[in-house]
């Protein structure tokens, strides 16, 4: 959203001529995050190119939720290295997001090339600090305990479909996790500030919103306000016809709000809950603050209000400590819940975190053996809900022309599955009617009406 805020623009020196490109890991928050990073450079009288390889300056928006994700940020600033080795380039490499915010310093020390590492609150200082690596310096800024109330400038990739990021970071501590050290305590924006985005949004055009945050569900503490009562705000705005939103927490999935979902329509008929797991006895190890039986409560419930509601969740196998009873119980809860689809991770060990000090770190085979078993068995149920959707009639949001088929296009229905269709491109940002022909664990197939 360029323009938006004039103090920001007020304070950009320009730059002449000077490049930039960025790389996303991770979550949409990430996502969300680096189309601000776009904003606030582009403000700053950078453009944009489409590769590391033409850029003056290159940003990693980085990942740590796993060790993976976190590995790779390696191994693309050394190629980076590389490339500027063999070019004689002179390019700044910034590192941003939760790898910044986890290492730090640490990062700087680790590689030279690195010039410059941002958290996420310090985005909207970017021109300030780009200057600073300019002048020479090797600039870490990775506060937790700021941010901006007002969403800075931000370049959206998608003309129809918009993140807002409603709240940033997270006051519980599960013992996995390493959000609250990477994102910081949670803070919410104000509600004025987020509806008159909204309304700015579908002004322009944007048909569908995720409003994003760690755990939207505890939205609003610092302003006496709730997640219910923005969903009410937003639902109101004429022109935004779906909200989605990510994630919530179980232990913050409060009646009041299921009943205002059973009240807004255009709030996507898809709830995404984390469980984590279905032993009681790895839930308290992990510091979740519920049960199983609390957590299947509010499914019930929920889905009493809203029947056909399609429900994802989030499952770690392998944690420390976790037996084949404790995975037998998980497996008996994806069964009785019938997940729509799921999130599976293996454990993964993560610096800081709680977790690394508890006992009984189970080993790679046993983890993957576990990870496997648990996708397989969510894989056919996926397929049967997936199945049962065949002969009927769908509303999708069409998103583009398929990857794979570009006779096609693909959309994605309010529960969140992707399905394929032939129809005119035009029809891009549009809702269609769509009855499907065809189900595989993965999409649907479909024919436009
Ligand atoms: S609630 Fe989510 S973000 Fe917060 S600590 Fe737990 S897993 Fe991490």
């Amino acid at each position: 959203m360029r323009g938006t805020n004039p103090k920001l623009a007020l304070s950009v020196t320009p730059v002449q001529n000077k490049t930039f490109y960025i790389r996303t890991y991770g979550c949409q928050m990430n996502e969300s995050d680096s189309e601000r990073i776009a904003g606030t450079l582009i403000d700053g009288g950078y453009s944009m190119v489409a590769s590391a390889d033409e850029a003056d300056l290159v940003v990693l928006n980085t990942c740590s939720i796993r060790e993976g994700a976190e590995n790779k940020v390696y191994s693309d600033i050394g190629r980076l290295r590389l490339l500027q080795r063999e070019a004689g380039a002179t390019r700044t490499v910034a590192v941003a997001g939760c790898v910044a915010q986890q290492e730090g310093p640490a990062l700087m020390a680790r590689d030279r090339s690195v010039g410059l590492v941002f958290g996420s609150r310090a985005i909207s200082r970017l021109p300030e600090l780009i200057g600073r690596v300019e002048a020479g310096e090797r600039v870490t800024a990775i506060d937790i305990h700021t941010r901006p109330d007002a969403p800075d400038s931000q370049v959206r990739g998608d003309p129809h479909r918009a993140w807002v990021t409603v709240m940033e970071g997270c006051d519980n501590h599960c013992a996995f996790c390493v959000v609250p050290a990477t994102r910081g305590p949670e803070v919410s924006r104000h509600p004025d500030g987020v509806v008159a985005e909204v309304r700015e949004l579908a002004e322009r055009g944007y048909v569908e919103v995720t409003l994003l945050g760690q755990n939207v569900t505890s939205y609003g503490k610092n302003h006496g306000t709730d997640f219910a009562d923005l969903l009410r705000r937003l639902h109101a705005i004429d022109g935004i016809r779906r909200i989605r939103y990510t994630t919530s927490h179980p232990k913050d999935f409060s009646d009041r709000l299921m009943d205002t979902l059973a009240d807004c329509p255009k709030v996507a008929r898809h709830l995404h809950l984390p469980l984590q797991s279905g032993s009681d006895r790895v839930l308290a190890r992990m510091g979740r603050g519920y049960t199983y039986a609390a957590y299947r409560a509010k499914i019930e419930r929920v889905r009493s209000l809203l029947p056909g509601l399609a429900i994802t969740t989030d499952l770690i196998v392998g944690f420390p400590g976790e037996t084949e009873a404790d995975f037998s119980a998980t497996l008996d809860a994806v069964r009785e819940i019938g997940y729509f689809n799921l999130y599976g991770f293996k454990y993964s060990r993560r610096p800081g975190t709680l977790a690394l000090t508890l006992d009984g770190h189970l080993d790679d085979d046993t983890r993957d053996q576990r990870l496997a078993t648990l996708l397989a068995m969510q894989k056919a149920t996926t397929l049967r809900h997936y199945q049962a959707l065949v002969g009927s009639l769908v509303n999708v949001l069409v998103e583009g022309v398929s990857k794979r088929n570009t006779a096609r296009l693909s959309g994605r229905l309010e529960n969140g599955a992707l399905a394929h269709f032939e129809g005119d491109p035009g029809w891009v940002g549009s809702f269609r009617q769509v009855r499907v022909t065809q189900a595989s664990a993965s999409a649907l197939i479909g024919v436009a009406v």
